[in-house]
């Protein structure tokens, strides 16, 4: 896909048109998608027909992970929600919409009798480990086994994570 860089636009406005367009396979989602294979989690991606088009659906353990961007779905008090010095209305509005929409989705989904988990883009780049003991301890109750962890250390899951991330955004 080819993206031209419209000069009259501001560089957030740029950046926002550009991260509607890499909405998908962002490298903290592959990290999340890599921690659940190695568990032993299987999962499906981009089921269509679930409220908010949850990033990794479970449907055996019946639960959704929303892997969500700390500035655009605004984790609270996160350093990387930050506010844009310019056009601060816009953003506002745009930041209320994310918001509104992610709540909305959650809600939906639980009616449905879908379980959802949310994992902040920070969290899991700083502690792949600790992100994926919180997914073992909601999905482990709801399968025989119990799984071992043993993971890389988070230096190796978030390289091999960047690597496919790249992989995938040239290969468009
Ligand atoms: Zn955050």
């Amino acid at each position: 896909m080819k993206t031209r860089l419209d000069s009259s636009k501001t560089p957030a406005h740029r950046s926002w048109n550009m991260s509607r367009i890499r909405s998908r396979n962002t490298m903290p989602e592959l990290l999340v998608r890599s921690l659940l294979h190695r568990m032993g989690y299987r999962f499906s991606l981009r089921q269509t027909g679930l409220p908010g088009k949850p990033d990794i659906v479970l449907p055996r353990y019946r639960t959704v992970v929303f892997v969500h961007g700390c500035f655009w779905h605004r984790h609270r008090g996160c350093r990387d929600a930050t506010m844009p010095k310019s056009r601060q209305p816009f953003w506002l509005k745009k930041f209320e919409q994310n918001t509104a929409r992610d709540s909305r989705s959650q809600r939906a989904l639980r009616r449905l009798g879908w379980r959802t988990v949310t994992v902040w883009e920070c969290q899991v780049l700083r502690d792949p480990r600790g992100v994926a003991g919180r997914l073992n301890r909601v999905l482990r109750p709801h399968t025989a086994a119990s799984f071992q962890l043993i993971l890389p250390e988070r230096s190796v899951l978030v390289r091999n994570a960047g690597k496919r991330a790249r992989g995938s955004a040239m290969g468009r």
